[in-house]
């Protein structure tokens, strides 16, 4: 089958057309015809070579909804027609002991939707029938995509750390991952406080979740903030001032970072004291994708999307590059 896509052919490179052929579809895969596909901070670094770990040409696109047009001969629970969204990660071993216990994003076999192999940003896309997840009714298509990977992201730590509706929650950095994290956690029923470098972003961070909005531009305003959290999300993708928001944190608080940052650092004496921790977590399983996207419907949580044709694909990332999206570019095919 042969696939009509967008490849860059060097670090930080155009996206061109491109043809490649998938081969024959083996019996655990689904073939997708896509549909729509988010444009995520990640295809861009990938995109940029940052990881030192991009293979091209690079097909990237990560974040894809669309409709079954192939299943594998051993696929029982999925059939053709039905509409499925993929995230980061395309396979996995599905027997290890991370698999086996429902960790599959963490299977050290795991293969990422974007790397070593094609993504989204194409016509069809290939991937192991449990990594396609469908889409339930109340979940709108076109600005589904952006949930399969940013949004499973910042849900995925509300679950893993038992995030309660009593609990104050801080969102650094409200981008892709960061507006949906708002917007989940208002529907959680947490208090929500955004943390922002875009004073302009205030009123839509208000409408999408945040009881409280603070400009990190303002030094002190950190400080007003001392000991009233449980938890601060961080989806940076640079270095913070790791001690302010730490010191924001209440006893047993954490900091749970998603944001790829090159590194973190503490004083232990920050952590200690008072039992504080430091986690950091990888998109999500299917399950937890199958509940957060339950959760999205029952909620009518929409990511904010900005929608461009497929072959406005430069355009898209010189947008993101600029910091101007609001929230998510998604590409329609
Ligand atoms: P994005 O849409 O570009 O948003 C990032 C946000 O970070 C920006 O909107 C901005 O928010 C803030 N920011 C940017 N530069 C900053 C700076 N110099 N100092 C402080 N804040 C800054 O990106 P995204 O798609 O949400 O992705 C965010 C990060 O998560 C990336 O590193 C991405 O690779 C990573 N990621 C990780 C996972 C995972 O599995 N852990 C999954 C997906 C993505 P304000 O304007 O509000 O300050
Ligand atoms: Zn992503």
């Amino acid at each position: 089958m042969v696939v009509n896509a967008y490849a860059a052919h060097e670090a930080k490179g155009e996206l061109k057309p491109f043809q490649f052929e998938l081969g024959a579809l083996k019996h655990d895969q689904v073939d997708i015809k896509v549909l729509y596909c988010g444009v995520c901070h990640s295809d861009m670094s990938m995109l940029d070579n940052e990881w030192r770990s991009t293979v091209y040409p690079f097909v990237p696109g990560h974040e894809a909804v669309g409709e079954i047009i192939a299943v594998g001969a051993g696929v029982r629970h999925l059939k053709v027609g039905q509409k499925v969204g993929v995230g980061w990660t395309a396979s996995s071993c599905l027997t290890c002991d991370d698999c086996m216990t429902g960790h599959h994003q963490m299977c050290n076999r795991a293969q990422p939707t974007i790397g070593g192999r094609h993504g989204g940003f194409a016509d069809k896309v290939r991937v192991q029938a449990t990594w396609a997840v469908p889409i339930p009714d109340g979940v709108d298509l076109k600005s589904a995509g952006p949930l399969f990977c940013g949004g499973i992201t910042v849900f995925s730590p509300l679950m893993q750390h038992n995030i309660s509706p009593l609990s104050h929650v801080g969102v650094v950095g409200i981008g892709g991952l960061g507006h949906m994290a708002l917007a989940f956690l208002k529907a959680w029923g947490c208090e929500v406080t955004a943390f922002s470098t875009s004073p302009e972003k205030e009123e839509e961070a208000r409408k999408l979740g945040a009881h409280n909005f603070v400009s990190t531009h303002d030094k002190d305003s950190l400080k007003k903030l001392r000991g009233s959290m449980d938890m601060v999300l961080d989806t940076v993708n640079v270095e913070l001032e790791w001690g302010s928001y730490l010191g924001a944190l209440k006893s047993k608080g954490i900091l749970h970072i998603v944001g790829v940052a090159p590194k973190v650092t503490a004083r232990v004496g920050h952590l200690m004291g008072k039992q504080k921790s430091i986690t950091a977590s990888p998109t999500g399983s299917p399950f937890q994708i199958k509940e957060m996207l339950k959760f999205a419907a029952r909620h009518q949580l929409a990511p904010m999307t900005e929608h461009y044709e497929m072959g406005d694909i430069n355009e898209a990332f010189e947008k993101l590059r600029n910091g101007k999206p609001r929230y998510r570019i998604v590409l329609e095919a």
